[in-house]
């Protein structure tokens, strides 16, 4: 390895951008460089799904250009350049038949979007939003239709409908499952997030999937597997995401659900540690901001010389349905309570306390969640 290799750190999301910010504080003359599959501008993924209602299109949501975050960040930025493979033992990356050498090496890649299984002619009319390219493909495409047909009634899935209803589009929700928010939300809070949402005219279709996209003049018609067929112009996938792993398998690191990381943020392998969506953190993959923040900050300590082990406090999300809204933290993994429910219509109390009364979650809905600050004292942290 060359004396004056860089920090590589692959993706520029949220968990690569942070990351190189904190750690320049830190270290400021280590040569750096970032290595991104898009076109590396910086922006922030949540408002991704408020950008109707907002009236911001993708260049509206960017916040820099690579060249600016290059400057910023004294490193180099290689945009639009897909690393397609590892080399623990050389301490290198493999960009195609280009390799390029590392001092350390931080996974921040993501999670991709997960593609269900689809017949028919429109196929191309389906879009996944998970990053800005995405978006500016899908607002492309929605410029003078009216009817979305949403897949998926999860986290993301609803606040789309609640965003797309908002920028004037009638919504169809297409889910197999029986309530919203499957696996995050009681079912009390999830009927009043669904009431919520189709007091604005969106409409649900929970049980049945889509089986059959077909083009029908200048509209399209999906087929769902009860037998419906409901008119739309196109489909919005939001089925859930898939913590990139291949890459960091094929290298011989450890993976799981996510490449997995210690506490260090450290892979099986020295000099390479991964944070973001992509990480499993001592056993938990959050696709979250606030988990990948305090991972940036722990990381870049260790990065210095430092090692730093990352604490996750109580992590509460706000679900930006504004129509119900919604904060919900459920309790931590394995653990065992009562829930009980206070309240009424879309004002929900719904708290999750074990055998000695002690909170270990809630869901709060409508007025209620005006209550979070408080609750939040009494949750337990994630990971002490
Ligand atoms: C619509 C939406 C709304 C959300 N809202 C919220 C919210 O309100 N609150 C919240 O806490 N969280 C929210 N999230 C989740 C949160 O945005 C993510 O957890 C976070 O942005 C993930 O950041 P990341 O940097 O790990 O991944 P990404 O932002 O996905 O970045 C991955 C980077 O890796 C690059 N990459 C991938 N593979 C390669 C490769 N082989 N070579 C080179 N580069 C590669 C990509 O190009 C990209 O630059 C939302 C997510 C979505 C999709």
């Amino acid at each position: 390895m060359s004396e004056n290799a860089p920090l590589v750190i692959i993706g520029t999301g949220l968990a690569g951008y942070n990351l190189a910010r904190e750690w320049r504080k830190l270290d400021a003359e280590t040569p750096l460089l970032l290595v991104t599959a898009d076109d590396g501008r910086s922006y922030s993924k949540p408002m991704l799904s408020t950008g109707f209602s907002k009236n911001k299109d993708a260049d509206g949501l960017a916040m820099a250009e690579p060249g600016a975050m290059a400057e910023q960040l004294k490193a180099r930025i290689l945009t639009h350049t897909r690393v397609t493979g590892i080399d623990p033992g050389h301490k290198r990356i493999w960009i195609g038949e280009e390799q390029v050498e590392y001092r350390d090496l931080v996974l921040a890649w993501g999670a991709e979007t997960i593609r269900v299984p689809v017949q028919g002619d429109a196929l191309d009319a389906i879009f996944p939003i998970n990053d800005l390219e995405d978006y500016a493909r899908f607002r492309a495409a929605a410029a003078g239709k009216r009817r979305v047909l949403l897949l998926g009634a999860g986290l993301i899935g609803c606040e789309f409908a609640n965003d797309l209803s908002a920028g004037g589009y009638r919504i169809d929700v297409v889910a197999p499952c029986e309530q919203v928010m499957p696996g995050l939300l009681h079912p009390a809070a999830a009927a009043a997030v669904q009431a919520g949402l189709e007091g604005l005219g969106v409409r649900f279709h929970l049980g049945p999937v889509l089986n059959r996209l077909e083009r029908a003049g200048e509209a399209l018609e999906a087929h769902l597997s009860d037998g419906q067929v409901i008119p739309c112009d196109l489909v919005v996938s939001a089925v859930g995401l898939r913590p990139r792993i291949d890459l960091a398998a094929e290298a011989g690191l450890e993976v799981n659900r996510g490449v997995v990381v210690n506490r260090e943020l450290r892979t099986s392998h020295a000099n390479i540690y991964a944070l973001g969506d992509c990480a499993e953190v001592d056993g938990l993959n959050l696709l979250y901001v606030m988990p990948l923040m305090n991972c940036a900050r722990a990381l870049a300590q260790t990065l210095a010389g430092k090692p730093t082990a990352v604490a996750y406090g109580p992590m509460p999300v706000t679900v930006k349905t504004p129509v119900c809204p919604l904060v919900v933290s459920p309790p931590p993994r394995g653990s065992d309570g009562q829930w009980l429910v206070e309240g009424s219509g879309a004002d929900l109390k719904v708290l999750c306390r074990d055998t000695a009364g002690r909170l270990l979650g809630y869901a709060l809905t409508g007025a209620a969640v005006g209550e979070k600050l408080s609750l939040n004292k009494e949750l337990p942290a994630l990971l002490a």
